[in-house]
């Protein structure tokens, strides 16, 4: 039992005596032999500050202290760009040079900056939608990042909490004070034309209209619509919008009921000259309606710069020349597109009142084709007062007529370019036109097949708007404008 005993005693003791020493041994090793020991090598970088790169120290030393080394960085590494690097660390100590792997992080710990503009921010009342100023967000090593914003309104306190983070995670949150307040009515948008004429006892079904709102979106439109189609007249259906801020707005369509005259259409060779027109064009208000006819053609393109450069719109009244293209970009652009000619043949459209309508169909076609739409506008080739028709007796005058009949109008001019004539100076046609401009309401024949003409129509405008003239399109309800017609 005794000799088991102290021998375990031995045994424990001899194991004490090896712990404390390893104990020891381990102490000293780790904690009093000087050493190299790197504390920290992450860099740390920005896009715009790369100078402001510092690299931790190399020390040098044990527990009780230690001594900073600056290293020299060896090795591919960029500070501009956010990634990890192997490198060495190269450091000069006591004579000796000692190397060292390690890695070299580069990062971004920058968060992004949100910017509000200078003009306070508005917002409508109901979701927050930004109507006027901006927040923008920027960060020094991503650049914009205004897209990644995420903005939230509160209601309650009426402010708007924008947050953003780069790819490297760093997050900024910040919040703006708004004003709460839409002002903007809906905009209404009627569907198809916005005044058309139906023959009464005809059926007549209105097309609507659409309305949309900065805040609201789409919103529902209230129709008030009195035609009837039984008793002649000139009506308006009106559409009503209102978004949630109570902004109200109001649209009209003019519908005309009218019955035809029951003038002869037939297709014999001899028409009648009873009731002919007689000459009504002009009204008062200084507006001026330019017309082109002819088209389109080469020269259609630059004039449609012009007119949108001024934003005036014009008439074309269109021929079977030209682009499509043309014809769609006069459409588009809110000009009318209206009916002039297919073939601008003058024997062959005067010959009869069928043949001058199988023309007028022909261009109708092209016109719908293209822009979805039939015209009800027209304008004759030589004009209503023309003579070149003198070989189908009185056709114009019954031609006005039956026009009337199958729901279109006309439109001659009471200012001449005279483009089609001897004129074939740009500064001419400007005169002609403008000094014939007085207190009332023109109807400017020109035509966009003539260069020169095109030419003088920016100086036109400019003189217009700088003498308090307004240019309008022709519309189906514009103010007439016809020739006497001498046929
Ligand atoms: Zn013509």
């Amino acid at each position: 039992m005794f000799m088991f005993k102290s021998k375990g005693r031995i045994i424990l003791f001899v194991f004490l005596m090896l712990s404390i020493f390893v104990g020891v041994g381990f102490f000293i090793y780790n904690f009093c032999i000087p050493r190299f020991k790197i504390t920290n090598f992450n860099g740390i970088v920005s896009k715009v500050y790369s100078e402001d790169f510092d690299l931790r120290k190399v020390c040098y030393g044990n527990i009780f202290g230690c001594k900073n080394i600056e290293p020299t960085i060896v090795g591919e590494y960029d500070l501009n760009n956010v990634g990890t690097y192997e490198v060495e660390y190269v450091f000069e100590y006591d004579g000796h040079t000692y190397t060292k792997s390690g890695v070299l992080n580069v990062v971004d710990n920058e968060a992004p900056e949100i910017t509000k503009s200078e003009e306070d921010i508005q917002v409508c009342p109901n979701n927050g939608k930004i109507l006027v100023g901006t927040l923008t967000a920027k960060d020094k090593y991503e650049g914009d990042l205004t897209e990644k914003l995420n903005i939230n309104y509160n209601k309650e306190t009426n402010k708007l909490l924008a947050s953003v983070s780069d790819d490297s995670g760093n997050k900024k949150e910040e919040s703006f004070d708004v004003i709460a307040s839409d002002t903007e009515p809906p905009v209404i948008t009627i569907n198809g034309d916005a005044s058309i004429s139906i023959k009464n006892g005809s059926e007549y079904s209105d097309q609507g209209a659409k309305a949309v709102d900065n805040c609201d979106g789409e919103v529902e439109v209230t129709i008030n619509n009195p035609v009837n189609t039984k008793k002649n007249g000139t009506y308006e259906v009106v559409y009503i919008a209102k978004d949630s801020s109570d902004n109200v707005s109001e649209v009209k369509r003019t519908v005309k009921v009218y019955t035809p005259t029951t003038t002869s259409s037939s297709s014999s060779s001899s028409y009648s000259c009873e009731g002919k027109i007689k000459y009504s064009c002009g009204g008062s208000g200084k507006v001026i309606y330019l017309t082109f006819d002819d088209g389109p053609s080469g020269y259609t393109s630059q004039l449609l710069d012009v007119l949108k450069q001024y934003n005036v719109k014009a008439t074309f009244f269109v021929t079977g020349n030209g682009s499509d293209a043309a014809i769609k970009r006069e459409y588009d652009e809110g000009h009318t597109v209206a009916l002039h000619s297919y073939t601008h043949n003058y024997g062959q459209i005067y010959a009869s009142m069928d043949a001058y309508f199988a023309d007028l169909e022909r261009i109708n076609d092209r016109v719908e084709r293209i822009t979805g739409k039939r015209s009800t506008i027209v304008r004759f080739p030589g004009g209503s007062s023309n003579t070149v028709s003198r070989k189908s007796k009185c056709i114009m005058t019954s031609l006005a007529h039956e026009l009337a009949n199958r729901g279109y109008v006309y439109y001659d001019w009471n200012i001449s370019s005279g483009d089609a004539g001897g004129t074939t100076s740009t500064d001419q046609v400007y005169l002609n036109v403008v000094n014939r401009l007085g207190n009332g309401r023109y109807v400017v024949l020109q035509h966009d097949s003539k260069g020169y003409s095109v030419r003088a129509v920016e100086r036109i405008i400019q003189y217009g708007q700088s003498h308090g003239y307004t240019f309008a399109r022709l519309e189906h309800d514009s103010t007439t404008c016809h020739h006497a017609t001498a046929n």
